[in-house]
């Protein structure tokens, strides 16, 4: 396979990483998740009778376990954006990205330049502290 031979060990390395990554989510999910009485969310509603806390505790314990979730699909994308020839381009632009960028952040599909065009994007809008996981934006202008 005429493949450059330096993205293969780049490969494994991101490989190794993100599967290293997903674990310790997986260890942080399950900890969030896991219960005397079974897997689920934490409920509250025992330990105080103050109702706005309990309000806070359960958004919280949510709020946890959905970034926990939506790191563990960037990752699974990430690992079969992996098994792609083109794995190091940039998703926007179709420009390498760099080794060092890629190892920085596994989870990165585009570049440095592309990326804080979509943040600067993103930033319009109220998911600005969001990480991007899209490969462009669907928003209809108004
Ligand atoms: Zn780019």
């Amino acid at each position: 396979m005429p493949e450059a031979k330096t993205s293969q060990p780049l490969r494994e390395q991101l490989r190794a990483r993100l599967q290293q990554a997903r674990r310790a989510h997986l260890v942080a999910l399950g900890a969030d998740l896991q219960h005397e009485d079974g897997l689920h969310l934490p409920n509250y509603s025992d330990t105080t009778d103050d109702d706005a806390s309990v309000q806070t505790l359960n958004d919280t314990a949510r709020a946890h376990v959905l970034h926990e979730q939506l790191s563990l699909s960037e990752i699974d994308a990430a690992l079969a954006h992996l098994e792609q020839p083109d794995f190091d381009r940039c998703v926007a632009c179709g420009e390498s990205i760099s080794p060092d960028r890629l190892l920085a952040q596994p989870t990165a599909v585009r570049c440095v330049g592309c990326q804080q065009a979509a943040e600067v994007h993103a930033a319009g809008s109220s998911a600005a502290s969001m990480p991007i996981i899209t490969s462009h934006c669907t928003r209809e202008a108004p």
